[in-house]
Order: C-alpha cells, then structure tokens, then sequence
C-alpha cells in the first residue's frame, strides 16, 4: 500500500436504522481515521431504489449524531453516482476487460439445467465471452466482467490474513445491468477509488465481495485497498444476534438511557482489544486502535458489560456534557423537556448524581430530591422509616443543623452527634433524613443533598416532616 493519507469510510444501505453491527463498522473506521490523521467519510448506498428510503438515511445519520461519529464532507449518495458507474463499465468494455452479454434469463437457466443434469458447475459460462457482439447490436445486453479463469484471486486481509480462492470458481459478474443501472459490486469500487478509500473495514460478510471486486480494481489498474473483514457480533449466548440479545437500532440504547461514550467504548471492545484494558477514553481508543487487535472470531454482545462502561463513562463525564445527554434521553423517551430551573438544579447536583449511575434513568431516579418541590411525596418504603421516634429524632436534629456552617464536615459531625447522643447507629438517623428530604430510598448521600438544597430548603423539608 502506499503511503497516501489514510481515508475510510462507513457505506451503509439505508434499508433500516442503524443497527448494533452497522454502529460498529462506522465506530472502527471513525476510529482508523481519526486516530492516523485521515479522513472518514459517509456514503449511502441507496442503490437499490426498492428497498432505501429516506426515513432510514435519516435514522442512520440520527444514529451516527448521537454516538458522536463526525464525518469529513457531505454524505454522498450513491445512487446519485450511477453515470459514472456506467462510465467505468463501458471503460472496462472498451479496454477488453468487460464484455457485452447478451444472454436472456431463460438460456442462463437452461445451461444451469443442463450443467445441473450433466454433473457440472452451475456457474454460468456466457458465450459471449469470446463472442462477436456485432450481430446484436439492438438486442439488450448486461456488461459483464471477464474474469481469470487459472490461478487464484487472493485478498490479503488484515483480520482474515491471506485468502485465496480458485478463480474457476469466481464467475463474469455482472457489472451493468441491461437497463444500464449498475451493480452494487461495481458501484462500491467505482466509489471507494472515486472518494479516495484507501481502508475498506466492513463486516466479514463482504469477505468473497472482495475477491470479486477485485477483479474491477485490476481490470481498471486501480489500486487496491487494505481490506479489514472484522467478525460479525453474535448474542451473549454465542447464537446469531437477534433483538433478544441486543440487535436493536443505536437510538434504542439512547433511549434506554446509555451514554454514547459509553457505547463508543462497549462498541470498540466488540470485536477489538487493546491488552486487558476495558474502560478508554475516545482519545485513547484513537491512539490505540488498529487491525492487530481485532480478534477473528464473532464478538459477543453483553448488556452487563455495556452497563458497567456505561456506569464509568457517566461518572467521569463532564456535567454539561452529561446535562446535554440526559436531554436527549428524555426526548428519545418523548419526555418533556427540562425547564431552565431543571436544568439549573441538575446541574448543581450532577456530581454527586453521576457517581454510581449505570444509566440515565438511574441517574435521574436520583435526581428527583432536587427536581421536586414541597410538599415531598413519599414512597411506602420512605414512609415506613418515618415513625414517631424517629420524627422526634429529627426534631433534635434541626437546632444542629440550623447553626452549622453547611460545610460536608460540620454536617457530618451534626448528625453524628444527635445519633450518639440517642445512642443510634448514624444509618439509623440517615434513613428518616433521606426520607424527609427525597421521600424515595434511592438517592445520593443525606449529606450531598443537604449540601445541594441548602440550609433553608433542608430545614423546611425536616420541619414538614416532624410537624405532621
Ligand atoms: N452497503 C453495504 C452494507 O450495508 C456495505 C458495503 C461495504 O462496506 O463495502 O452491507
């Protein structure tokens, strides 16, 4: 490969949303490229006029927003390109390297019967190959590559290593059809030389593609890419991924309340390692990522392990950045959205919100002390911690914390005192304060939220408590 500067691309068929396998491939060559300072850019292969739609290239564009993979330039579409994929067939035609056929379906299916019957390979032989195509000049005809019929075709893959296969096996696929629409194996060649693609990383499904399409490069005397085939993701239990185990569109994780660089980092891990590291930064998956790392056997999707990058991404997070995020999540959710003072308050609280939160909905289930007002509506299970002797330890409590300074230590020292003069162990007076202040059990430490709401807000919600 020369040393021309790095180029990738993500080229999917916008047939559906972005799913989980679709996410990856993007995720791996954003990754490439940033990380060699290259370029990654976006076509859509909408080829094929029945089955893309424009709703499905806008939830693959939705999708790649939200993980954060920016892409050089404009998205390209590659219908839009069909001249010049005709332009290349008819180029291979006129050098020798294509040839008009002229065969109709039914003669393709009676030699395939008659090879059927005679024990032969049904791959079909045109013969046109060879063939003057002067007496047809009227007739509709498929432009056809000539492929070698010795030897082998070989792709050097930096997954896969070296695959050969025995060009008998490899027929004149057919690059234009006799509509003049062309093919999705020339469109992809046309196009990654066109856009420059000097890394071709896809799914390992497109492995034989390769051999295929390069016939093209050669017949054209382009030159070929590197090729990363990477395996495909299977379920947690080693089968074909389906929705059970996580076969979803990306925005479903978005609405399920996973931070996106969280999903960047579980997504990177999916198929590539880097020793025994799990949790990285984009900057270090930039640094790190290459072809050596990428295993060759399927990755296997974990909604555990998900969880728990997750769980680290938000902690470590910056709070406007996670603000941010935690309003798309209630969008994605159609939630309504936050309202200045929300936004305000959450922002105030997010450090200690963030910390020990898997996912946004666990992080906002938290939030609620700070997002509620008085009267505090409580759940049965903070209602059962509200009895009268710990209404009247809350009581002795309020002079304390009415003269301290509101400083994390002297209201630590605060409490600590009232439990030792009542002779309580500090979680026995914890669990009516956080009663009191949150009316829910699941909320971040009685001090932290002291510390958030402040002396007045704190003191009125106790005081509503003990008067009841
Ligand atoms: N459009 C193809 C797909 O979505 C990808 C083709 C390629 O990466 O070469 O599977």
């Amino acid at each position: 490969m020369s040393d021309r500067p790095v180029v990738t691309r993500f080229a999917p068929s916008p047939t559906g949303y972005l799913h989980i396998g679709g996410a990856r491939t993007a995720l791996f060559n954003w990754l490439y490229a940033r990380g060699n300072g290259g370029k990654f850019l976006l076509r859509v292969e909408d080829t094929d006029r029945e089955r893309s739609t424009p709703e499905a290239t806008a939830a693959i564009l939705r999708g790649m927003e939200w993980l954060g993979l920016d892409y050089d330039g404009e998205a390209i579409s590659q219908f839009e390109r069909a001249d010049r994929h005709a332009e290349v067939a008819h180029a291979m035609l006129d050098s020798g390297h294509a040839y008009k056929c002229f065969a109709t379906q039914d003669e393709i299916q009676a030699f395939r019967e008659t090879a059927k019957a005679e024990g032969k390979s049904t791959l079909f032989r045109s013969p046109w190959r060879d063939a003057s195509s002067d007496t047809h000049a009227d007739a509709p005809y498929v432009i056809r590559v000539k492929a070698p019929r010795d030897g082998e075709t070989v792709v050097e893959d930096q997954v896969q290593g070296r695959v050969a296969w025995k060009n008998e096996t490899l027929d004149d696929m057919i690059c234009l059809r006799s509509d003049g629409t062309p093919t999705y194996m020339l469109a992809v060649v046309v196009d990654d030389h066109d856009m420059g693609v000097t890394h071709v990383i896809r799914g390992d499904d497109h492995l034989s593609n390769a051999a295929r399409q390069s016939l093209v490069y050669n017949a054209m005397d382009w030159e070929i890419p590197v090729w990363a085939h990477i395996p495909l993701i299977h379920g947690a239990d080693g089968k074909k991924l389906s929705k059970r185990h996580g076969a979803l569109g990306v925005e479903e994780y978005q609405a399920m309340g996973y931070p996106a660089s969280g999903m960047r980092n579980y997504l990177a891990r999916l198929g590539w390692s880097h020793g025994d590291d799990e949790f990285f930064t984009d900057s270090q998956a930039k640094e790190w990522f290459g072809f050596g790392g990428i295993g060759k056997s399927p990755a296997r999707f974990d909604f555990k392990k998900l969880e728990n990058l997750s769980g680290q991404h938000i902690a470590q997070s910056d709070d406007a950045a996670l603000l941010h995020e935690i309003e798309g999540f209630l969008s994605a959710n159609n939630e309504d959205p936050l309202s200045e003072t929300q936004r305000h308050d959450l922002l105030k609280a997010m450090y200690c919100l963030k910390e020990k939160s898997k996912m946004f909905g666990n992080l906002l289930e938290k939030s609620r002390f700070i997002l509620t007002s008085r009267p505090i509506e409580r759940d049965e299970k903070s209602e059962k911690s509200l009895d009268d002797v710990s209404r009247s330890i809350l009581s002795s409590l309020t002079p304390h914390l009415q003269n301290a300074t509101w400083s994390r230590e002297d209201l630590e020292a605060a409490v600590s005192e009232v439990a030792e003069t009542q002779g309580l162990k500090l979680g026995k007076l914890v669990a009516p304060i956080r009663a009191a202040l949150a009316g829910r059990t699941t909320t971040p430490s009685v001090f932290d939220m002291m510390l958030v709401l402040g002396r007045d807000e704190t003191l009125a919600r106790i005081n509503d408590v003990t008067r009841e």
